[in-house]
Protein backbone atom coordinates (compact mmCIF):
# COMPACT_ATOMS: atom_id res chain seq x y z
CA UNK A 1 0.00 0.00 0.00
CA UNK A 2 3.05 2.05 0.01
CA UNK A 3 2.94 5.62 1.95
CA UNK A 4 0.71 5.45 4.97
CA UNK A 5 0.31 9.37 5.60
CA UNK A 6 -3.45 9.69 8.15
CA UNK A 7 -5.93 10.10 6.10
CA UNK A 8 -4.19 8.74 2.88
CA UNK A 9 -5.32 5.92 0.66
CA UNK A 10 -2.39 4.43 1.65
CA UNK A 11 -3.59 5.14 5.43
CA UNK A 12 -6.92 3.87 4.94
CA UNK A 13 -5.06 0.33 3.25
CA UNK A 14 -2.75 0.02 6.50
CA UNK A 15 -5.64 -1.28 9.14
CA UNK A 16 -7.26 -3.62 7.18
CA UNK A 17 -4.33 -5.01 6.17
CA UNK A 18 -2.93 -5.03 9.49
CA UNK A 19 -6.00 -6.84 10.98
CA UNK A 20 -6.14 -9.82 8.03
CA UNK A 21 -2.31 -10.03 8.82
CA UNK A 22 -2.57 -10.67 12.65
CA UNK A 23 -5.89 -13.02 11.86
CA UNK A 24 -3.69 -15.32 9.52
CA UNK A 25 -1.06 -15.09 12.09
CA UNK A 26 -3.26 -16.68 14.37
CA UNK A 27 -3.88 -13.23 17.05
CA UNK A 28 -7.05 -13.40 18.93
CA UNK A 29 -9.10 -10.60 19.65
CA UNK A 30 -7.94 -9.04 16.47
CA UNK A 31 -10.08 -5.51 15.80
CA UNK A 32 -9.31 -1.97 14.41
CA UNK A 33 -9.63 0.58 17.07
CA UNK A 34 -11.16 3.73 15.36
CA UNK A 35 -9.01 6.77 15.66
CA UNK A 36 -10.24 10.18 14.50
CA UNK A 37 -7.26 12.01 12.72
CA UNK A 38 -6.37 15.70 11.13
CA UNK A 39 -5.88 15.23 7.70
CA UNK A 40 -2.90 17.26 5.35
CA UNK A 41 -1.78 16.57 2.02
CA UNK A 42 1.55 17.32 0.06
CA UNK A 43 0.46 17.88 -3.66
CA UNK A 44 3.42 19.40 -5.26
CA UNK A 45 6.53 21.43 -4.42
CA UNK A 46 9.34 23.35 -5.36
CA UNK A 47 11.79 25.87 -4.92
CA UNK A 48 15.06 27.71 -6.52
CA UNK A 49 17.75 30.63 -5.50
CA UNK A 50 16.81 33.37 -7.95
CA UNK A 51 19.58 35.53 -6.99
CA UNK A 52 23.01 35.79 -6.50
CA UNK A 53 22.44 32.80 -9.37
CA UNK A 54 19.53 31.07 -10.43
CA UNK A 55 20.00 27.35 -8.63
CA UNK A 56 17.36 25.09 -7.99
CA UNK A 57 16.43 23.75 -4.13
CA UNK A 58 15.76 20.17 -3.10
CA UNK A 59 13.00 21.07 -0.38
CA UNK A 60 9.75 19.25 1.15
CA UNK A 61 7.09 21.35 2.85
CA UNK A 62 6.67 20.11 6.30
CA UNK A 63 3.83 18.13 7.21
CA UNK A 64 1.12 20.59 8.34
CA UNK A 65 2.33 23.61 6.30
CA UNK A 66 0.33 25.87 4.24
CA UNK A 67 0.49 26.09 0.71
CA UNK A 68 2.24 29.42 -0.68
CA UNK A 69 0.29 31.52 -3.74
CA UNK A 70 0.09 29.57 -6.67
CA UNK A 71 3.02 31.51 -7.86
CA UNK A 72 4.97 30.80 -5.46
CA UNK A 73 6.75 33.33 -2.43
CA UNK A 74 9.84 34.97 -3.50
CA UNK A 75 11.83 36.72 -0.85
CA UNK A 76 15.18 37.75 0.99
CA UNK A 77 16.88 35.08 3.10
CA UNK A 78 18.05 35.37 6.40
CA UNK A 79 20.15 32.80 8.08
CA UNK A 80 20.01 32.17 12.01
CA UNK A 81 21.30 28.95 13.74
CA UNK A 82 18.08 27.94 16.23
CA UNK A 83 15.25 29.37 18.16
CA UNK A 84 17.05 31.30 20.55
CA UNK A 85 19.58 33.07 17.69
CA UNK A 86 16.53 34.07 15.97
CA UNK A 87 15.31 35.77 19.41
CA UNK A 88 18.60 37.43 19.99
CA UNK A 89 18.83 39.01 16.33
CA UNK A 90 15.22 40.08 16.55
CA UNK A 91 15.92 41.60 19.70
CA UNK A 92 19.05 43.59 18.22
CA UNK A 93 17.59 44.26 14.91
CA UNK A 94 13.28 43.94 15.47
CA UNK A 95 13.18 44.29 11.56
CA UNK A 96 15.64 41.87 10.43
CA UNK A 97 13.14 39.27 9.50
CA UNK A 98 10.58 41.39 8.03
CA UNK A 99 8.80 40.48 4.87
CA UNK A 100 11.51 37.64 4.58
CA UNK A 101 12.25 34.17 4.60
CA UNK A 102 13.77 32.90 7.33
CA UNK A 103 16.19 29.90 7.00
CA UNK A 104 17.31 27.71 10.44
CA UNK A 105 20.41 26.11 9.75
CA UNK A 106 21.25 24.35 12.56
CA UNK A 107 23.24 20.97 12.23
CA UNK A 108 22.66 17.39 13.50
CA UNK A 109 24.94 15.50 15.22
CA UNK A 110 25.10 11.52 14.03
CA UNK A 111 25.83 10.48 17.99
CA UNK A 112 22.93 12.43 19.01
CA UNK A 113 23.63 14.15 22.77
CA UNK A 114 23.51 17.81 22.43
CA UNK A 115 22.97 18.29 18.81
CA UNK A 116 20.99 15.15 18.53
CA UNK A 117 17.33 14.56 16.76
CA UNK A 118 15.81 15.16 20.36
CA UNK A 119 17.93 18.91 20.18
CA UNK A 120 16.87 20.05 16.61
CA UNK A 121 13.25 19.02 16.25
CA UNK A 122 11.89 21.70 17.93
CA UNK A 123 13.08 24.15 15.34
CA UNK A 124 10.92 22.04 12.52
CA UNK A 125 8.05 22.27 15.01
CA UNK A 126 8.03 25.71 16.12
CA UNK A 127 10.45 27.54 13.79
CA UNK A 128 7.38 28.79 11.40
CA UNK A 129 5.26 30.68 14.29
CA UNK A 130 8.37 31.92 15.77
CA UNK A 131 9.94 33.25 12.84
CA UNK A 132 6.18 34.72 11.97
CA UNK A 133 6.02 36.68 14.90
CA UNK A 134 9.16 38.40 13.49
CA UNK A 135 6.93 39.59 10.08
CA UNK A 136 8.76 36.46 8.10
CA UNK A 137 6.71 35.67 5.19
CA UNK A 138 8.35 31.93 4.72
CA UNK A 139 10.74 29.46 6.58
CA UNK A 140 12.86 27.18 5.16
CA UNK A 141 14.72 24.77 7.85
CA UNK A 142 17.94 22.33 6.76
CA UNK A 143 16.46 18.93 6.98
CA UNK A 144 16.66 16.84 10.55
CA UNK A 145 19.07 14.37 9.59
CA UNK A 146 22.58 13.13 9.20
CA UNK A 147 22.98 12.77 5.73
CA UNK A 148 24.80 14.51 2.40
CA UNK A 149 22.06 13.19 -0.18
CA UNK A 150 20.01 16.46 -1.97
CA UNK A 151 16.94 14.59 -0.39
CA UNK A 152 14.82 16.84 1.88
CA UNK A 153 13.39 15.82 5.47
CA UNK A 154 9.97 16.04 6.42
CA UNK A 155 8.49 16.00 9.43
CA UNK A 156 5.53 17.45 11.58
CA UNK A 157 5.40 21.28 12.39
CA UNK A 158 2.54 23.06 13.84
CA UNK A 159 0.89 26.76 14.36
CA UNK A 160 0.60 29.11 17.53
CA UNK A 161 -2.82 30.66 17.72
CA UNK A 162 -2.91 34.51 16.75
CA UNK A 163 0.67 34.50 15.15
CA UNK A 164 0.23 34.49 10.83
CA UNK A 165 0.39 31.09 9.57
CA UNK A 166 3.41 31.19 7.28
CA UNK A 167 4.66 28.12 4.32
CA UNK A 168 7.57 25.90 6.05
CA UNK A 169 9.84 23.63 4.09
CA UNK A 170 12.90 21.18 4.89
CA UNK A 171 15.79 21.69 2.28
CA UNK A 172 18.53 19.11 1.78
CA UNK A 173 21.55 19.38 3.92
CA UNK A 174 23.61 20.21 0.98
CA UNK A 175 21.50 22.93 -0.33
CA UNK A 176 21.46 23.99 3.65
CA UNK A 177 24.95 24.41 3.33
CA UNK A 178 25.12 26.03 -0.25
CA UNK A 179 22.54 28.61 0.97
CA UNK A 180 24.36 29.43 3.88
CA UNK A 181 27.41 29.86 1.77
CA UNK A 182 25.78 32.49 -0.74
CA UNK A 183 24.93 34.12 2.42
CA UNK A 184 27.77 34.43 3.98
CA UNK A 185 29.35 36.32 0.76
CA UNK A 186 27.28 38.98 2.29
CA UNK A 187 25.25 40.04 -1.31
CA UNK A 188 21.48 39.36 -0.77
CA UNK A 189 20.47 35.67 -1.37
CA UNK A 190 16.38 35.32 -2.75
CA UNK A 191 14.81 32.36 -2.77
CA UNK A 192 11.49 31.31 -4.51
CA UNK A 193 9.50 28.57 -3.37
CA UNK A 194 5.87 26.88 -4.52
CA UNK A 195 4.10 24.61 -2.05
CA UNK A 196 0.99 23.41 -2.92
CA UNK A 197 -0.39 21.39 -0.11
CA UNK A 198 -2.71 21.96 3.18
CA UNK A 199 -4.89 20.36 5.50
CA UNK A 200 -8.25 18.49 4.41
CA UNK A 201 -11.15 17.31 5.92
CA UNK A 202 -10.71 15.01 8.94
CA UNK A 203 -10.78 11.75 8.60
CA UNK A 204 -10.92 8.32 11.02
CA UNK A 205 -8.19 6.00 10.88
CA UNK A 206 -7.71 2.99 13.24
CA UNK A 207 -5.44 1.40 15.58
CA UNK A 208 -5.39 -2.33 14.96
CA UNK A 209 -5.08 -4.53 17.70
CA UNK A 210 -4.40 -8.51 18.32
CA UNK A 211 -3.59 -10.70 21.13
CA UNK A 212 -1.87 -13.49 22.58
CA UNK A 213 -3.83 -14.37 25.79
CA UNK A 214 -2.23 -14.77 28.69
CA UNK A 215 -2.16 -18.38 30.74
CA UNK A 216 -2.64 -17.43 34.14
CA UNK A 217 -4.20 -13.45 33.84
CA UNK A 218 -5.46 -12.81 30.91
CA UNK A 219 -6.65 -9.65 31.94
CA UNK A 220 -3.25 -8.34 32.47
CA UNK A 221 -2.30 -6.96 29.25
CA UNK A 222 1.94 -6.32 27.90
CA UNK A 223 1.86 -3.84 25.23
CA UNK A 224 4.24 -4.46 22.26
CA UNK A 225 3.63 -1.98 19.19
CA UNK A 226 4.78 0.23 16.30
CA UNK A 227 3.21 2.73 14.08
CA UNK A 228 1.26 1.92 11.08
CA UNK A 229 1.13 5.42 9.80
CA UNK A 230 4.10 6.91 7.92
CA UNK A 231 5.46 10.37 5.97
CA UNK A 232 4.55 10.59 2.02
CA UNK A 233 8.03 10.83 0.79
CA UNK A 234 9.50 7.45 1.13
CA UNK A 235 7.40 3.99 1.83
CA UNK A 236 7.96 4.25 5.92
CA UNK A 237 9.74 0.76 5.23
CA UNK A 238 12.23 1.63 8.38
CA UNK A 239 10.02 3.98 9.99
CA UNK A 240 7.60 2.32 10.70
CA UNK A 241 7.05 -0.76 8.89
CA UNK A 242 10.49 -2.66 10.66
CA UNK A 243 8.67 -1.52 14.29
CA UNK A 244 5.66 -2.77 13.42
CA UNK A 245 7.44 -6.39 11.49
CA UNK A 246 9.72 -6.75 15.27
CA UNK A 247 6.25 -6.12 16.76
CA UNK A 248 4.05 -8.36 15.34
CA UNK A 249 6.83 -11.26 14.67
CA UNK A 250 7.98 -11.09 18.78
CA UNK A 251 4.44 -11.37 19.66
CA UNK A 252 3.67 -14.00 17.12
CA UNK A 253 6.93 -15.88 18.71
CA UNK A 254 5.39 -15.65 22.30
CA UNK A 255 2.17 -17.04 21.00
CA UNK A 256 3.92 -19.83 19.28
CA UNK A 257 5.64 -20.48 22.24
CA UNK A 258 5.32 -23.52 23.86
CA UNK A 259 4.25 -21.92 26.89
CA UNK A 260 2.61 -18.83 27.01
CA UNK A 261 3.29 -16.23 29.44
CA UNK A 262 1.16 -15.36 32.69
CA UNK A 263 -0.33 -12.09 30.85
CA UNK A 264 -1.77 -11.35 28.08
CA UNK A 265 0.77 -9.72 24.94
CA UNK A 266 -1.10 -7.31 22.87
CA UNK A 267 0.18 -6.57 19.83
CA UNK A 268 -0.98 -2.45 18.90
CA UNK A 269 -0.11 -1.06 15.46
CA UNK A 270 -0.91 2.60 16.25
CA UNK A 271 -2.28 5.01 13.60
CA UNK A 272 -0.87 8.35 13.00
CA UNK A 273 2.54 8.45 14.89
CA UNK A 274 3.98 10.96 12.63
CA UNK A 275 1.17 13.78 12.08
CA UNK A 276 -0.65 13.96 15.67
CA UNK A 277 -0.15 11.17 17.51
CA UNK A 278 -4.00 10.79 17.21
CA UNK A 279 -3.52 7.04 18.01
CA UNK A 280 -1.16 6.71 20.79
CA UNK A 281 -3.58 9.45 22.66
CA UNK A 282 -6.76 7.64 21.37
CA UNK A 283 -5.49 4.13 22.91
CA UNK A 284 -5.50 5.69 26.39
CA UNK A 285 -8.48 7.36 26.75
CA UNK A 286 -10.32 4.46 25.15
CA UNK A 287 -8.37 2.00 27.66
CA UNK A 288 -8.18 4.68 30.46
CA UNK A 289 -10.64 1.76 32.72
CA UNK A 290 -8.02 -0.93 31.90
CA UNK A 291 -4.62 0.61 32.25
CA UNK A 292 -4.10 0.01 35.85
CA UNK A 293 -3.83 -3.51 34.60
CA UNK A 294 -0.90 -2.90 31.93
CA UNK A 295 2.18 -4.42 33.14
CA UNK A 296 4.15 -2.72 30.43
CA UNK A 297 3.89 -1.14 27.09
CA UNK A 298 6.86 -1.34 24.63
CA UNK A 299 7.20 0.34 21.49
CA UNK A 300 9.99 -0.42 18.45
CA UNK A 301 10.49 2.64 16.31
CA UNK A 302 14.01 3.29 15.69
CA UNK A 303 14.30 1.49 12.06
CA UNK A 304 15.66 -1.95 11.64
CA UNK A 305 19.09 -1.81 13.39
CA UNK A 306 20.69 -4.27 15.62
CA UNK A 307 19.47 -4.35 19.60
CA UNK A 308 22.03 -2.99 21.41
CA UNK A 309 19.85 -3.42 24.69
CA UNK A 310 17.12 -1.81 26.37
CA UNK A 311 15.84 1.34 28.34
CA UNK A 312 13.16 1.23 30.85
CA UNK A 313 10.96 3.64 32.67
CA UNK A 314 9.29 2.22 36.18
CA UNK A 315 9.70 2.67 39.84
CA UNK A 316 13.00 2.23 41.39
CA UNK A 317 12.23 -0.89 43.11
CA UNK A 318 12.21 -2.56 39.22
CA UNK A 319 15.75 -2.77 38.75
CA UNK A 320 16.64 -5.56 40.41
CA UNK A 321 14.37 -7.48 38.43
CA UNK A 322 14.97 -5.28 35.01
CA UNK A 323 18.27 -6.26 35.45
CA UNK A 324 17.66 -9.83 35.62
CA UNK A 325 15.44 -9.68 32.40
CA UNK A 326 17.99 -7.58 30.42
CA UNK A 327 20.52 -10.61 31.50
CA UNK A 328 18.47 -12.19 28.03
CA UNK A 329 19.82 -10.36 25.67
CA UNK A 330 23.23 -11.41 26.66
CA UNK A 331 23.78 -14.05 23.81
CA UNK A 332 22.59 -11.51 21.57
CA UNK A 333 25.35 -9.72 22.69
CA UNK A 334 22.43 -6.48 23.48
CA UNK A 335 23.82 -5.98 27.16
CA UNK A 336 22.74 -1.82 27.99
CA UNK A 337 20.35 -1.22 30.29
CA UNK A 338 19.51 1.78 30.49
CA UNK A 339 17.18 3.50 32.83
CA UNK A 340 15.00 6.34 31.54
CA UNK A 341 13.78 7.63 28.52
CA UNK A 342 11.95 4.44 27.49
CA UNK A 343 8.63 4.02 25.45
CA UNK A 344 7.80 5.45 22.19
CA UNK A 345 5.87 8.60 21.20
CA UNK A 346 2.66 6.32 20.58
CA UNK A 347 3.11 4.77 24.23
CA UNK A 348 3.98 8.06 26.07
CA UNK A 349 -0.06 9.16 26.95
CA UNK A 350 0.69 5.91 28.63
CA UNK A 351 3.13 7.98 31.40
CA UNK A 352 0.97 10.05 32.93
CA UNK A 353 -0.86 6.57 34.38
CA UNK A 354 2.30 5.00 35.65
CA UNK A 355 2.26 2.10 33.17
CA UNK A 356 6.02 0.74 32.55
CA UNK A 357 7.50 1.74 29.33
CA UNK A 358 10.45 -0.47 28.20
CA UNK A 359 12.01 0.59 24.98
CA UNK A 360 14.25 -1.86 22.68
CA UNK A 361 17.54 0.49 22.43
CA UNK A 362 18.74 -0.11 18.58
CA UNK A 363 21.55 0.97 16.45
CA UNK A 364 20.69 3.94 15.17
CA UNK A 365 23.19 5.11 13.55
CA UNK A 366 22.27 5.77 10.24
CA UNK A 367 18.57 5.89 10.68
CA UNK A 368 18.36 9.20 10.49
CA UNK A 369 20.18 9.61 7.40
CA UNK A 370 16.92 8.37 5.56
CA UNK A 371 14.45 9.24 8.60
CA UNK A 372 10.98 11.08 6.83
CA UNK A 373 12.65 11.03 3.35
CA UNK A 374 12.11 9.58 0.06
CA UNK A 375 14.83 7.28 0.79
CA UNK A 376 13.21 5.70 3.61
CA UNK A 377 12.33 2.37 1.30
CA UNK A 378 12.70 -1.35 1.82
CA UNK A 379 15.89 -2.01 0.97
CA UNK A 380 17.67 -0.30 3.86
CA UNK A 381 15.98 -3.26 6.32
CA UNK A 382 18.72 -5.57 6.46
CA UNK A 383 16.92 -8.58 7.56
CA UNK A 384 19.59 -10.34 9.68
CA UNK A 385 19.80 -6.97 12.04
CA UNK A 386 15.99 -6.95 12.38
CA UNK A 387 15.72 -10.27 12.91
CA UNK A 388 18.13 -9.86 15.83
CA UNK A 389 16.07 -6.97 16.99
CA UNK A 390 13.12 -9.16 17.07
CA UNK A 391 14.84 -11.84 19.31
CA UNK A 392 15.67 -9.70 21.98
CA UNK A 393 12.10 -7.38 21.92
CA UNK A 394 10.18 -11.26 22.06
CA UNK A 395 12.75 -12.33 25.39
CA UNK A 396 12.02 -8.71 26.57
CA UNK A 397 8.01 -9.10 26.65
CA UNK A 398 8.16 -12.65 26.97
CA UNK A 399 10.04 -11.97 30.28
CA UNK A 400 7.73 -9.13 31.60
CA UNK A 401 4.68 -10.91 30.57
CA UNK A 402 5.34 -13.75 32.58
CA UNK A 403 6.48 -11.97 36.06
CA UNK A 404 5.14 -13.56 38.91
CA UNK A 405 4.90 -10.18 40.34
CA UNK A 406 4.17 -7.11 38.26
CA UNK A 407 6.69 -4.24 38.06
CA UNK A 408 6.40 -1.14 40.45
CA UNK A 409 4.53 1.50 38.54
CA UNK A 410 6.25 5.14 37.10
CA UNK A 411 6.45 6.90 40.53
CA UNK A 412 4.01 9.98 40.23
CA UNK A 413 6.70 12.61 39.80
CA UNK A 414 8.22 11.05 36.81
CA UNK A 415 5.05 10.84 35.23
CA UNK A 416 5.50 14.09 33.03
CA UNK A 417 5.36 13.92 29.30
CA UNK A 418 8.12 13.69 27.12
CA UNK A 419 8.82 15.07 24.17
CA UNK A 420 6.26 13.84 21.23
ZN1 LIG B 1 8.33 6.52 13.67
Amino acid sequence: MGRRLAGSAGDRAAGPWGKALLESLGFVNVRLEPVPVKVWERVAESGKVVAPYPQPLALAALGGSVGTPKEGLEAEVVEVESLEALEVLVKASPDACRGKIVFFNRKMDRDGGMNGYGAVVPIRGRGASRAAAAGAVGVLIRSVGTDSNRLPHTGAMGYEAGVPKVPAAAVSIPDADLLSRLIARGKPVRVRFTLDCGDRPDAVSANVVGEVRGRERPDEVVVVSGHLDSWDLGTGAIDDGAGCGIAIEAARLIGASPRRPRRTVRVVLFANEENGLAGGRTYASAHEVELPRHAAAFEADSGAGASTGCSWNAGPDAAAVVAEIARLLEPLKATLVRNGGAGGADVSPLLKFGVPLFGLVQDSSAYFDFHHTANDTLDKVDRKTLDQATAAMAALVYAVADLPEALPLIPEAQRTRRRE
